[in-house]
């Protein structure tokens, strides 16, 4: 077989074409997708879940909403008949952390950065009374860098400062060298900025390269949110393109206030030059509310 053909033969079998029906319509159904090594991704309603699974170790990386939470719990319980060590939450947005009461008594911890309770709150109580009740908060919070050994693997939590919000955690599990990012990247969509959940775009940019430069070149980097065509499963070369993405909408809302120009005005454009695949058709968030997120940074700073 030449190279041309192996490469024909390959996407044949990666689209299912070689395969028996049944097991390619297991293969397209089943919500879990492994990664790497012991670790691999759920995918329901809401932010991207993670997991690590084996003999001697369970974690989750965020809950999605109450529906979705159960079913990856009762699927989980099929796959690992542990219970959870830890449910890790990247930041306190209700699509990450809404299913976090039906890990009660499953998982024994809940991890967050230290501002994730007090944001999570906060944001609940502008919601209501019945999405207050419905919270469940970390039990376990922590600074900076939090790691330990869970049986074989090593679990890192990395928080570089504010960027997408207030209390944004990079997961990094180091034996099977694949790194959670939460809504750090909305891969090669418009993001959510959440000012009102101190986000800061200006440290946002430095939280995508750091942790770029401090993990491996072959890291495997999955994502709360995605463009279908590029997925929630990704490489360093992603990062990047949200950091770049970051900057230059901050360069070109820099540019826009030094010239003089209102937000309206500078709002009209329709894609910033050369991230055309942004523009996901249909995708609920704009490059006007990214514009005015960072028009608001420039001219008003963070909020406190
Ligand atoms: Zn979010």
């Amino acid at each position: 077989m030449n190279r041309r053909e192996f490469l024909i033969r390959s996407s044949m079998i990666t689209t299912g074409a070689l395969m028996p029906r049944k097991i390619v319509k297991l293969f397209q159904e089943s919500p879990f997708r492994p990664v790497r090594g012991d670790v691999g991704y759920f995918l329901g309603r809401g932010g991207t879940i993670g997991w690590l699974s084996n003999t001697d170790a369970l974690v989750a990386v965020d809950s999605q909403y109450p529906q979705s939470a159960q079913a990856f719990i009762s699927g989980m319980k099929e796959r690992n008949t542990r219970t959870m060590d830890y449910l890790i939450n990247t930041h306190h947005h209700g699509d990450h952390t809404g299913g976090n009461k039906e890990f009660l008594g499953y998982a024994d911890h809940i991890l967050a950065h230290e501002n994730v309770p007090g944001l999570q709150k906060a944001a609940a109580e502008n919601r209501g009374p019945e999405t207050v009740a419905n919270q469940a908060y970390a039990d376990e919070t922590y600074t900076g860098k939090w790691s330990n050994d869970m049986g074989s693997e090593k679990v890192h939590c990395m928080n570089y400062g504010p960027g997408h919000t207030g209390g944004d955690t990079v997961v990094y599990f180091e034996k099977a060298n694949v790194a959670h990012m939460g809504d750090l990247v909305f891969n090669r969509v418009y993001p959510f900025i959440d000012r009102n959940g101190k986000a800061d775009i200006a440290n946002w940019i430095k939280v995508l390269r750091t942790t770029a430069d401090e993990l491996e070149s072959d890291t495997i980097y999955l994502f709360g949110h995605g463009n279908p065509e590029f997925g929630v499963q990704g490489s360093k070369e992603d990062l990047i393109r949200k950091s770049d993405y970051l900057e230059a909408l901050f360069a070109y809302t820099q540019k826009s206030v030094n010239e003089g120009r209102s937000l309206e005005e500078m709002s009209e454009i329709r894609q910033l030059k050369s991230f055309e695949e942004f523009n996901l058709e249909g995708w609920s968030l704009s490059l006007a509310s990214n514009i005015q997120a960072a028009y608001l940074e420039i001219t008003e700073g963070t909020v406190k």
